[in-house]
């Protein structure tokens, strides 16, 4: 099999990219382990309305669960402090399959329980890769392979791009999708208590009428394995304003994945791939946020390798654009967050909270600058 274009993983990063490249006139492949796009979630599925529009993507009613217009953050001592700013809760079952299908209207193929093993280097150049799908282990050859794959990025690491994740470097998470949960739906909830969540937080995505997620994460170094269902059931019985607002919940969904919170990897092209969304680390060291970058860096990679194609130089040299494009879109985000992230575990929360929700006309300095928009929401 040759294509122009192998993505691997139809995530949003993936589908996005595959969306791109097949709307340009290429050949594309998406190679999707999973029997279903989009399920299980893995996601507490919060993106800002500024993420959507920047990744071009018209919000549709089938995929938002409920809207939001700020985040409330709460310090230990229960004081709390509001950070405004418009969002939505997603449904990424659906929104997921959205994304997918746009890829394939434009022309993209699809194969489901097709699971990538490794990628084919020829002469120090990908080439495509190896996948085992229900009938065996075939090899797909294409122009440009994307790496697409998630936190795992098994493509990413066997072509030489993506070193393995330290325990520091990765937040692991447990989310119950509950319903009968009783908190203000305008907003996402947002939990500090270094004792509770260290290196992490807890939160609740209302999803409406009811619904939510209600999750943790907590850092990779400071857990062992298993340790963040615990923490999750701990809050819910023990810590007073999470196990109030879930008194009368029930779980009807357990959600369990790992967040990279290192920040990009140095490099996320080379000869014949590019690598994007959490396979390159492209997720908010802060929030663990990474819907808004896959989407905005997954729409670059697939318009870069269909350009690579059209000018027939699929080189790193050429493919090298898309980390200077990705790069420009977010600035010094990655970088700002990733110094915030280093600091929040040295500073006493109860304190930063009391002193914003002391600054005088805050919200409208928050609006107008849009620094902790820049920061929380990536
Ligand atoms: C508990 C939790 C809560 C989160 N909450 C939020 C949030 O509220 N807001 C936010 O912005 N971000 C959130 N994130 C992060 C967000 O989910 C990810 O950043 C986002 O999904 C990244 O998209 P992606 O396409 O890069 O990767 P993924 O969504 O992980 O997609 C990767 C795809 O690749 C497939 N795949 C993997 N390996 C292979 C292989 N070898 N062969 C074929 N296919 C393969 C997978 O099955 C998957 O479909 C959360 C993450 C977790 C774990």
């Amino acid at each position: 099999m040759e294509f122009d274009v192998v993505v691997v993983g139809a995530g949003p990063a993936g589908s996005v990219a595959a969306w791109a490249a097949a709307e340009a006139g290429c050949d594309v492949l998406v190679l999707e382990r999973k029997a279903e796009v989009g399920v299980p979630k893995q996601c507490a599925e919060g993106i800002s309305a500024h993420g959507l529009e920047h990744a071009g993507i018209e919000p549709q009613d089938e995929w938002i669960a409920t809207e939001i217009s700020r985040a409330l953050i709460y310090a230990p001592n229960g004081k709390e402090f509001e950070v405004p700013g418009d969002g939505y809760v997603l449904e990424r079952r659906v929104f997921d399959k959205w994304l997918v299908v746009r890829a394939v209207e434009a022309g993209a193929e699809v194969k489901l329980l097709a699971r990538a093993r490794r990628a084919l280097v020829d002469d120090g150049r990908v080439v495509g890769v190896e996948y085992e799908g229900v009938d065996g282990v075939h090899e797909v050859r294409a122009r440009v392979t994307i790496a697409a794959d998630g936190i795992e990025s098994r493509i990413g690491r066997t072509a030489g791009l993506v070193p393995p994740l330290k325990p520091t470097e990765i937040c692991t998470c447990a989310q119950y999708e509950m319903i009968g949960v009783d908190v203000e739906e305008d907003a996402t909830h947002f939990f500090v208590d270094a004792e509770f969540f260290p290196g992490g937080y807890f939160w609740i995505f209302p999803k409406g009428e009811g619904r939510a997620n209600v999750g943790v994460g907590i850092r990779g170094s400071e857990s062992e394995p298993g340790d963040a269902l615990k923490v999750l059931n701990r809050a819910l019985e023990d810590h007073e304003l999470i196990s109030e607002a879930v008194a009368e919940a029930v779980p009807v969904e357990v959600n369990v994945g790992g967040v990279p919170v290192c920040g990009p990897v140095g490099r996320t092209y080379g000869d014949g791939i590019l690598v994007v969304g959490d396979a390159a680390r492209q997720v908010n060291p802060v929030t663990g946020g990474g819907l808004h970058t896959s989407l905005v860096c997954g729409r670059i990679a697939g318009e870069v390798a269909a350009e690579a194609i059209e000018e027939d130089d699929t080189s790193a040299t050429f493919l090298k654009q898309y980390q200077d494009q990705w790069k420009e879109e977010f600035g010094d985000t990655f970088g700002c967050a990733r110094e915030v992230a280093e600091i929040l575990p040295e500073l006493n929360l109860e304190e930063v909270v009391e002193f914003l929700s002391s600054v005088e006309n805050l919200e409208e300095l928050l609006r107008t600058s849009g620094i902790l928009e820049d920061i929380w929401w990536g």
